[in-house]
């Protein structure tokens, strides 16, 4: 039964989703370069040290912490350790674990039971632009509304590395190739094809200006979530977001010629907001505060006094991000319920919420009060009220992170409580939101929103930071 099980799993982990795209063919050079670029590598400053780097690999980190990896590959591979072949012949399918063995690893097959046991390093290097590796179970969006487990397809080379007794897997591949994998899972692939340009741009630059900022000490440059930029190999890829990639090759978006914070998010509800107010960061003279369109929100007057802000979230403006009457794909109908949106939390709920996420028991909450907003009216800075104790939160993401979990969709909110007992302490208390995201940047559905009012992706680009550049780095 065990046996069958067994082979149940394998049969689904095989065969049970493999991505559309896999066959399909795509312009790509037909000898794979095992050239990479080194994650301790500093930041690239210059554009001729940028240009050498966008002909190189990128590493990124796939997963982390593991003991125990169940994977599976199609089309030829060699498989190495030390540098050295571990198979005397390639390997061109089957299904594998990889398990950590004190600070070694050892490879076994799980159809043949073969075991071999090799160094703390083994690298499957691809023979051909179609093999793919199939990895199980990653996990991703931990503590977030898409937080999921599933298992992702690969292209370029696998690295499985003993780190600390823990398995990290690392995707080594080709920066085109990794935008194939980020932009569709960035942006919906049904997006004004316009939009999706501009997010490709947007995402390509992030490659450059997040190499060597982080991660300074993994064996890989960028992770594969939301802390660098979504990439899921070739689990979301399209036809319609290669094009995007493809129609965009080269190009990254500069500011006094550096790669600039190519900062984004989901729908910022009407009204951008500056970094600084987000990350307590100085403002970045591209990420200004404006309405997301033309006229939205001015007529409401300056959104961070609270009674404009009720009046302008109990509206729905005539913003970019307002699709309500634009010619869009029904499949980007998910975002109208971020322009405007209502959380009901208990107050039991979120006294829970409180204590768990900031350590302080307050004792019975009497009242949340934001005690700093930004041009947008986002929540920069949040009061509790409690029968023991009050405390402060500081920043827009602490305040969507401690107050709810999965998180609220955005710090731009008021609250009102409901049923509030003689002793003054309410049942709940309703967020009246707007928008998806940190609002910083460039408003995704507002770009498909210009795309469908005609707008091209370097009028969407201008729109959303003034004083950029498009910079070619080269094909
Ligand atoms: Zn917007």
């Amino acid at each position: 039964m065990k046996f069958l099980n067994q082979l149940i799993i394998i049969f689904i982990f095989l065969y049970g989703c493999t991505p559309a795209s896999i066959n399909k063919k795509h312009a790509e050079p037909e000898k794979i370069k095992p050239e990479k670029i080194d994650p301790r590598i500093q930041t690239p400053n210059k554009m001729d040290e940028i240009k050498i780097l966008s002909r190189n690999f990128i590493r990124i980190g796939i997963m982390e912490g593991e003991t125990n990896i169940l994977f599976s590959f199609s089309g030829p591979y060699s498989i190495y350790s030390k540098g050295k072949p571990i198979f005397s012949k390639k390997r061109s399918s089957g299904t594998w674990k990889v398990v950590s063995k004190n600070t070694q690893i050892q490879l076994e097959n799980i159809e043949t039971g073969e075991r071999i046991d090799v160094s703390k390093e083994l690298v499957f290097k691809p023979e051909q632009v179609s093999s793919y590796v199939r990895i199980g179970k990653i996990q991703s969006g931990k503590g977030w509304h898409w937080e999921q487990t599933r298992s992702r397809s690969y292209k370029g080379n696998i690295d499985f590395i003993n780190i600390n007794e823990k398995i990290t897997v690392v995707n080594e591949v080709g920066i085109e190739q990794y935008l194939y994998g980020v932009v569709p899972s960035e942006m919906s692939p049904q997006s004004p094809v316009e939009a999706l340009k501009a997010q490709a741009i947007l995402a390509r630059t992030n490659v450059y200006s997040k190499i060597g900022t982080k991660y300074k000490n993994k064996p890989y440059s960028l992770t594969s979530d939301v802390y660098s930029q979504v990439y899921t190999g070739l689990e979301n890829v399209s036809e319609r977001t290669n094009k995007a990639v493809d129609d965009t090759q080269g190009m990254i978006l500069t500011y006094n010629g550096k790669p600039l914070e190519a900062l984004f998010h989901s729908v910022c509800g009407g009204y951008l907001e500056g970094n600084d107010i987000i990350w307590g960061s100085a403002r970045l003279p591209y990420l200004q505060p404006k309405p997301c369109g033309t006229e939205s929100g001015i007529e409401f007057g300056d959104l961070s006094i609270e009674k404009n802000l009720k009046k302008w979230i109990d509206s729905r403006p005539d913003s970019y991000c307002n699709i309500d009457k634009a010619k869009v794909d029904p499949a980007l109908d998910f975002a109208k319920k971020y322009l405007r949106w209502e959380t009901r939390i208990s107050r039991k709920k979120l006294e829970n919420n409180i204590r768990s996420s900031t350590g302080v028991d307050i004792g019975d909450l009497k009242d949340i009060t934001v005690t700093g907003r930004g041009s947008s009216g986002k929540a920069k800075r949040v009061k509790i009220t409690g029968t023991k104790r009050s405390v402060d939160i500081n920043k827009e993401l602490n305040i969507r992170k401690q107050l709810s979990k999965p998180p609220l969709y955005s710090a731009n909110f008021y609250i009102v409580k409901e049923n509030t007992a003689k002793n003054g302490l309410a049942e709940s208390y309703i967020f009246k939101g707007a928008g998806f995201g940190h609002g910083a940047g460039m408003c995704q559905i507002g770009a498909c929103g210009m795309a469908a009012k005609g707008k091209n992706f370097k009028e969407i680009i201008a729109f959303y930071f003034p004083g950029s550049q498009i910079t070619d780095i080269g094909k």
